[in-house]
């Protein structure tokens, strides 16, 4: 037992409460959810498509059901809970977030996103409020993407953006197919693709999130709204030299792919601040052929994972970094190729959404602070097709995929508060009508 509810509770301010808002069944839950997949160092453990995400999502359906929503699950293994509206014609809000996270990751990145959702319904039911449109809690699987190097699997089924050959040609670290994978959680990889939405049906999608970032605690804000999600693209570098004996080739005679791949790791490091402010690239995998003490590196395959909030910048950054690496392989005579992995373009939020929101947080009393993401979400996945909208959370010292990541309650309730609020407004003012008809 590792008791979050208590490290929780511990310096909790009871009369932030409200109108069927609870902190304390707030962190029962997220400390509940915690224990599924908790590692040795307290962290979180529940890559998606494991028994560990799958479990979390059974124990989140069974509140959904206690509250009254009719929870289904798609061929992606989404789950949703929905509150059917007076109005069941009108397209949908759906909010939510992912329950997997990354090997020993927080117990906040993703499950806080979708217990907010949930509590909204809580407070919903216990105050007798009955939206005028449906209402959904989402959740999304496998958004991290941590075992097969991909990520926002179940929003991009959702949003009918995979296509079957993509799936199939996944492999995780263990030599197992997507098709293997997601069979041993009940999923099928051939319907996969069924899990697609009639999007005319969605009005709009919100998602709560942790900053993962220390601005807001910079700026003294439990909450803050996002400006706009920053595009990522993720590249898959090869490099090619000669194996050789470490004994017997001269420094001279050598084709060594890791001094290359080191040249072009220091290279990318380096481009993004020249490009824009807001530019950031990371090599994150290494991986070095045959990988022998004793061996020249005949190989080499590296992962360059690449964000803007521009586009242009981003282009021209993912443009510029492909060229440098490929120079450099070039001086270093070595064979270089480079695949795209992943792709996102920006995502801008919505105006007339965010308008809403710094006018909500500033009658909470807050200053509404705009803030640019620079990690992928699901909602930039959502965003590209329907209005998107979503809130930040105050992150302690900015740490996330680690477990040190921390929010407090009283930050979880202002922002449940503010969810409450905005939610309200989406499913029974005329706001997101005009995109109708
Ligand atoms: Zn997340």
């Amino acid at each position: 037992m590792y008791n979050l509810e208590c490290r929780l509770l511990e310096s909790f301010d009871v009369g932030l409460n409200e109108a069927g808002i609870s902190g304390q069944r707030l962190a029962g839950r997220l400390s509940a959810i915690s224990e599924i997949g908790l590692t040795e160092q307290h962290g979180s453990c529940r890559i998606g498509f494991s028994q560990e995400e799958k479990q979390a999502k059974e124990v989140v359906a069974s509140w959904m059901k206690a509250v009254g929503l009719k929870v289904t699950t798609d061929a992606a293994g989404n789950v949703f809970g929905r509150l059917e509206g007076i109005d069941p014609t009108l397209p949908a809000v759906l909010c939510g977030s992912h329950i997997d996270t990354v090997p020993n990751g927080g117990h906040f990145d993703g499950v806080l996103g979708i217990l907010l959702a949930l509590e909204v319904a809580e407070a919903w039911k216990e105050t007798g409020y009955v939206p005028r449109r449906s209402f959904e809690v989402v959740i999304f699987s496998d958004e991290e993407g941590t075992r097969f190097n991909s990520g926002l699997t179940g929003s991009s089924a959702l949003a009918g953006t995979i296509k079957v050959s993509d799936l199939h040609a996944l492999i995780d670290h263990d030599n197992r197919t997507f098709k293997e994978v997601v069979e041993q959680v009940g999923l099928s990889a051939e319907r996969f693709t069924e899990a697609k939405r009639d999007l005319t049906q969605v009005a709009a999608f919100i998602e709560v999130h942790i900053e993962q970032g220390d601005t807001l605690e910079h700026e003294d804000l439990p909450i803050g709204i996002v400006s706009g999600i920053a595009g990522l693209g993720g590249l898959e570098m090869t490099l090619k030299g000669h194996a050789g004996h470490a004994g017997s080739t001269r420094m001279n005679n050598r084709r060594d792919a890791l001094v290359a791949a080191s040249k072009i790791v220091l290279a990318i490091e380096e481009l993004p601040r020249r490009i824009s402010q807001t530019a950031v690239a990371t090599v994150g995998q290494l991986n070095v052929y045959p990988n022998g003490a004793n061996v020249i590196p005949g190989e080499v395959k590296l992962s360059v994972d690449i964000r803007d909030i521009d586009k242009i910048s981003l282009d021209r950054l993912i443009a510029q970094i492909v060229e440098t690496a490929g120079n450099i392989a070039a001086e270093c005579n070595i064979e270089f190729s480079c695949r795209e992995v992943y792709s996102t373009p920006p995502i801008q939020v919505s105006e007339t959404l965010r308008d809403l929101q710094m006018d909500i947080v500033s009658k909470l009393g807050m200053r509404p602070m705009l803030i640019p993401s620079g990690a992928g979400h699901d909602a930039m996945i959502l965003g590209q097709f329907l209005p998107m909208a979503m809130f930040f959370v105050r992150s302690s010292m900015g740490i996330s995929h680690n477990p040190r990541e921390w929010t407090s309650l009283d930050d979880c309730v202002i922002a449940a508060k503010a969810l409450n609020r905005f939610l309200q407004k989406l499913c029974t003012s005329s706001l997101l009508e005009k995109k109708e008809g």
